[in-house]
């Protein structure tokens, strides 16, 4: 199985983004097939007993077991490598699996992280039970106050983790700030781009060390598989991540591998177009609900911030309505075509209640420190034609009184 053709690192690198989002990492067999392989296997034959001799050695490359590499899964490692502007990628088995193992590789007892408080919820619940367990020290401040940053680094700081659109406040990070911060004081800033992916975002441009994704959303695109990556210089990935993650096993199934590689193809358009929706699904919603949480508009207070680092500020956004739980679960029951779903990233529009759902392992202290609040609900604008989804809202407000 050879790469297609002329597909070495110096040619694939000279490809503008969306050639790198079709094209890159692809290895073609001797059947010549268009469509990238799945190569369910979980070993590997070998002609003679000295060639995994020296596969093992490191003095030959090539498969060995497919939890340390698998061809479609290393294709995907690839296209993500190319399309993020990174060194190199390793992909896990969920995006959970991605950010715990971004932490776990690099952090021993004794140092100290400082996480935004904005986060998805099983992530704060990783910094919040598990750091500490193993002797981790975590601040948490405020992300978008870059100042919070330089205040709480310490003389065993390792790290600097943050979403930016947080989930589901949306609040944003200025990636270039926080970057520079850490790097001054040679920490790792870890950013979970999972809410504008590499279509809208692209962190390591602004100076951030690792990128890590819940592939599971925008990148697949179309709600079917769970998946995680982890991005950085090779130097972080091979000799740091790879070490942790092919002795602990966090591993990407081949087939979930694959049809994340086929939504990468068309992740470009999705992103944009429901990014546009997004804005417009926001635009309607303006003055019919009493906060809208939106940093794609203008009234946002970090929209200039958006327009610096972002290409379009995406297509999840929350909003509230007056009268608490009661309120917003009576207004999710009365959608007739938005899902109610705590997914996000689909094709299919999807709502939630955080407080309720994604965001109620935490405390409610927690939660409210947050800004998750009771009448919060978290929308994920897909690909129908917009005019279907305002319907659909304009009749389940009236439906519930507001
Ligand atoms: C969904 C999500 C995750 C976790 O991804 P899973 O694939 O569900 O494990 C992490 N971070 C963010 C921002 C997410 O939206």
């Amino acid at each position: 199985m050879k790469r297609t053709t002329g597909q070495t690192r110096s040619i694939t690198e000279k490809w503008r983004p969306a050639t790198r989002a079709v094209r890159g990492g692809t290895w073609r067999s001797e059947q010549g097939e268009t469509s990238e392989a799945i190569y369910m296997t979980s070993g590997y034959c070998y002609e003679d007993a000295q060639t995994p001799a020296d596969r093992f050695a490191g003095a030959a490359r090539g498969m060995t077991y497919s939890r340390t590499q698998n061809p479609t899964v290393q294709m995907l490692e690839e296209r993500i490598a190319l399309m993020e502007g990174a060194e190199a990628c390793r992909v896990q088995a969920s995006g959970m699996a991605a950010m715990s193992a971004a932490m776990l590789c690099q952090l021993s007892a004794g140092d100290h992280m400082v996480m935004a408080q904005a986060a998805f919820g099983p992530t704060r619940w990783v910094t919040d039970n598990l750091l500490p367990r193993f002797g981790i020290e975590v601040t948490i401040i405020d992300g978008r106050d870059n100042d919070a940053w330089a205040r709480a680094v310490k003389s065993n700081t390792k790290m600097f983790f943050f979403e930016t659109p947080a989930n589901p406040t949306m609040d944003i990070v200025d990636i270039s700030a926080v970057s520079a911060i850490g790097r001054a004081h040679k920490i790792c800033t870890v950013v979970d781009n999972a809410f504008a992916s590499s279509a809208l975002q692209r962190p390591l441009d602004l100076g951030a060390d690792v990128v890590a994704y819940a592939a599971t959303k925008l990148m697949d695109g179309q709600g079917r598989v769970l998946a995680g990556a982890v991005c950085g210089t090779a130097d972080f990935i091979n000799g740091v991540l790879l070490p942790f993650q092919r002795n602990t096993g966090p591993t990407l199934s081949p087939f979930n591998a694959w049809v994340v590689l086929k939504g990468l193809e068309t992740l470009d358009l999705r992103a944009n177009a429901q990014a546009a929706a997004a804005l417009e699904v926001a635009q309607f919603l303006q003055g019919r609900v009493p906060r809208l949480l939106f940093p794609g508009l203008p009234s946002h207070p970090q929209h200039d911030l958006v327009k610096r680092q972002m290409k379009a500020a995406g297509s999840i956004f929350s909003f509230e309505i007056e009268g608490g739980r009661a309120a917003a679960h009576a207004m999710l029951d009365a959608l007739e075509l938005i899902d109610i779903s705590n997914n996000i990233g689909d094709t299919k529009t999807l709502i939630t209640h955080p407080a309720s759902t994604t965001h109620s392992s935490l405390p409610a202290q927690v939660r409210a420190d947050m800004g998750v609040s009771e009448g919060m609900l978290r929308i994920s604008v897909g690909l129908e034609d917009v005019r279907d989804l305002t319907d659909d809202l304009t009749q389940a407000l009236a439906k519930v009184g507001l």
